[in-house]
């Protein structure tokens, strides 16, 4: 495995150009992106650029997402020690990764068993704990249901109405929607009788493919 000497370096000035002027506060989010080595979750032919501000590919025509959306992803979930986050779009682990170093307990779930396995691989080398499954993220993870938070990296039509069955009352999704070109990047509040929905900004996400998403 290469390794990238000054990667802390650039950890840092990814932190301090990239995120904390667009608005990343939460001290526990910045020290988590401090803490993992993103370079580890990227193919090897762009590990120069892995700490540069924009998505980049990961194999399977997908891709690992755009530190700053990562980071507001993160930030909107508010997340508490011990809680149990689900995640939909494993892709690299990178973001599972950042779960995990904010000490949630983190289920993830990836259609692209390549993926899954690859990624399986790095957490576990990095002493990330991780439960993996591949699968259709869209019917959620009944077995270990309720989430208190839930967080989708891929692009749905509508939100799944799985996943809203199997989060928490009071919990908090986070879920790009949208056509499969520009989606946006919404917030999703569980309550007694309702569902609070916030915008939060534009973005574009690889589509979510499954049941309960793009066909
Ligand atoms: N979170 C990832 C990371 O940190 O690298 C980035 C995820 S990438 C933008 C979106 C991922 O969602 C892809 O790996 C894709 O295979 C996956 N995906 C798409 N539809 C899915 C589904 N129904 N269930 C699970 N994974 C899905």
């Amino acid at each position: 495995m290469e390794e990238v000497e000054d990667w802390k370096e650039r950890c840092q000035r990814m932190v301090e150009e990239q995120l904390i002027p667009r608005g990343i506060i939460n001290r526990r989010v910045i020290s988590a992106f401090l803490r993992v080595p993103r370079h580890r979750f990227v193919p090897s032919e762009f590990i120069n650029s892995a700490y540069a501000d924009y998505p980049l590919p990961i194999g399977e025509e997908q891709t690992i997402s755009q530190p700053y959306i990562v980071a507001l992803m993160t930030q909107v979930l508010d997340l508490r020690e011990r809680e149990k986050v689900l995640e939909i779009g494993t892709g690299s682990g990178y973001q599972a990764a950042i779960l995990a170093e904010m000490n949630c307990c983190v289920y993830s779930i990836e259609r692209s068993r390549v993926l899954a396995k690859r990624a399986e691989e790095v957490l576990k080398q990095l002493g990330y704990t991780v439960k993996i499954k591949v699968g259709d993220g869209t019917r959620g993870w009944k077995e270990f249901s309720p989430f208190s938070k839930i967080v989708v990296t891929a692009s749905a039509p509508y939100v799944p109405p799985s996943l809203l069955t199997q989060l928490e009352e009071g919990g908090l999704m986070v879920i790009p929607v949208g056509n499969k070109v520009v989606q946006t990047l919404t917030l999703i509040r569980k309550e007694k009788n309702r569902v609070k929905t916030e915008s939060l900004c534009g973005c574009r996400f690889v589509p979510l493919i499954g049941e309960e998403g793009w066909k």
